[in-house]
């Protein structure tokens, strides 16, 4: 079983934010942001290039709910989620990062330097 279905079944602890029948938000263990919280759906799935669309359309709404909750829907944040290898996804179980709290810099996506290196 993937760490993330752990936390799902309570086996990991974690901090959690929001849940429901379908889904869960808690802090990320390593935070890169004042406010940095996971939204995952509660099913096992690898990643981004399985979910459903069904799947994201109530995903939308719980992360929606996620940044009111949190209180940053207002100031503003960033969602991101990595996919395989050069996304960068270490957990492959579907997550969304949902990043905010302070005015984020866009420069840790310039590690990729997709008009340097390639
Ligand atoms: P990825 O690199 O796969 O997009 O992101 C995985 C994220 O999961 C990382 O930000 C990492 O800090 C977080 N993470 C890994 N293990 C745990 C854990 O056991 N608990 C929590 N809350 N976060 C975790
Ligand atoms: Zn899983």
């Amino acid at each position: 079983m993937c760490i993330f279905c752990k936390i799902i079944n309570n086996e990991i602890p974690s901090n959690i934010i929001l849940e429901n029948e379908e889904f869960m938000a808690f802090h990320d263990i390593n935070p890169k942001a004042p406010i940095h919280v996971l939204a995952i759906p509660k099913t096992h799935v690898d990643s981004f290039n399985e979910v459903s669309p069904q799947t994201m359309e109530g995903m939308t709404k719980f992360m929606q709910d996620v940044a009111k909750e949190m209180g940053i829907d207002k100031s503003g944040y960033r969602v991101i989620t990595n996919v395989g290898d050069n996304g960068g996804q270490e957990v492959k179980h579907l997550h969304f990062h949902i990043v905010g709290g302070a005015k984020l810099a866009w420069s840790h996506l310039s590690d990729a330097d997709p008009m340097g290196k390639f």
